[in-house]
């Protein structure tokens, strides 16, 4: 994308003006959540202001509409992702609620005292906890797939945790952590072999690269809205229909029924077995207006763009002594997490703050992963196609001042 193309793009991006403390925003957090485009927050107006009534149960004119509307938004997601049936997307409030659905239902359904989850070293605490809870449920196991020095999982260890005990594999996409950009259609097809499917958590995939869930034999994927440019609150679960129709219902109540008597209860059919109560309809059109707006720029674009940010900022980085990045992965997506010298992540955070640039500190919610590479946590900053090299050079500057003032 060229300077004008993102000069142009930003203007979509009010938040992108605003001042700290007195300094124009450089926003590098976009790992932890992006900001809105104005199309996205206008469809939420819109949908309070002219849409607005329960959906499914209202023969209505408002209701109708409103129907309409979330359906609608469920066959773009379906599209984005290149599902096969629209039906096998499931709304959620996001990755973490796809994930413990999947946990509880297909637990449930499958697992029972001595079998094995297989996940990864670099997972986030929402795809490991879930598991975790699983297993202490069930009498289960938790196996780990560790990584090598640059932050790329070993396969070969991987192949050997695999064994007849395995029910699941549950995967990051895309280390929020590290970048590391893991080879999730080799992970599915390794584990397939042995007849285990595969649940990939794609919260920090689908706002970066190119997903067609058919073409990767995903059995699982799941996503979050409000890390692709759309609301917080809504998100989603893809499910092969097989697997969907297979395991029980997460939550009981409204819309999620067939039939309700005191004696029994019959469910209905996908997708709504899987949505008990009123779903967030506002949010579920906001995500397919967000989902088209990045389409309208075209994933192949925003991954060169952000791939470009990646490299030059990297080259910057390592310009400064004592630089140390974590995850270096030969693919690798645009996040960067480091450290210099043995200056605390938080103290460089909270500095480059009050020059008003927004990056992470912390464990990024993979302690597991931090305590392995035995540090205190890293800085991270995390690139969106708004982003400029102009603002990454501001961010070298400010982040070397940081680091002599701390030294
Ligand atoms: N997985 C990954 C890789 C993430 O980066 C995140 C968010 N940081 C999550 C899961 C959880 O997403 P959410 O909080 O939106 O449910």
């Amino acid at each position: 994308m060229d300077k004008l193309e993102i000069q142009h793009i930003r203007t979509d991006f009010p938040i992108l003006e605003e001042k700290v403390y007195n300094k124009d925003l450089i926003y590098f957090d976009n790992g932890a959540t992006t900001q809105k485009p104005r199309c996205v927050v206008e469809k939420i107006e819109e949908g309070y202001y002219h849409l607005n009534a329960n959906i499914h149960r209202g023969v209505h004119y408002l209701s109708q509409k409103a129907t309409e509307a979330h359906e609608a938004a469920r066959t773009t997601v379906a599209d984005f992702l290149h599902a096969g049936k629209r039906e096998e997307i499931i709304f959620t409030r996001g990755t973490t609620e796809a994930i413990n659905l999947v946990a509880t239902s297909f637990g449930e359904a499958f697992c029972h005292e001595g079998d094995e989850v297989i996940v990864s070293v670099m997972e986030h605490h929402s795809n490991i906890v879930p598991w975790q809870m699983l297993c202490e449920r069930k009498g289960m196991k938790l196996r780990v797939i560790p990584m090598n020095e640059w932050g790329e999982l070993d396969l070969d260890v991987f192949k050997s945790l695999l064994n007849e005990h395995t029910k699941i594999v549950s995967i990051a996409h895309v280390s929020n952590v590290l970048g590391t950009i893991n080879p999730v259609s080799e992970i599915i097809r390794i584990a397939h072999a042995k007849n285990v499917p595969v649940l990939v958590d794609g919260a920090q995939a689908v706002p970066h690269i190119p997903v067609n869930v058919v073409e990767l034999d995903a059995d699982f994927y799941v996503f979050s809205g409000h890390k692709i440019y759309g609301p917080t609150g809504i998100g989603a679960l893809y499910g092969k229909s097989d697997w969907l129709n297979a395991i029980p219902p997460y939550q009981g109540g409204g819309e999620m029924i067939a039939t309700v008597t005191f004696e029994k209860t019959t469910y209905n059919e996908l997708p709504f077995k899987f949505e008990a109560g009123t779903p967030d309809y506002i949010g579920s059109t906001a995500l397919a207006e967000a989902l088209r707006y990045v389409q309208n720029i075209g994933l192949d674009k925003i991954a060169a763009h952000e791939h470009e940010l990646l490299i030059y900022c990297t080259e910057k980085l390592l310009e400064i002594d004592g630089m140390r990045i974590i995850g270096t992965a030969k693919e690798k997506s645009s996040v960067i997490s480091f450290l210099v010298g043995n200056i605390h992540p938080y103290d460089l955070g909270m500095l480059l703050d009050k020059l008003g640039i927004a990056v992470r500190t912390g464990h990024h919610c993979a302690q597991p992963l931090i305590d392995s590479l035995e540090i205190p946590g890293t800085v991270r900053a995390s690139f969106a196609f708004y982003n400029t090299k102009e603002e990454i050079d501001t961010f070298v500057t400010a982040l070397k001042r940081v680091v002599t003032m701390l030294s």
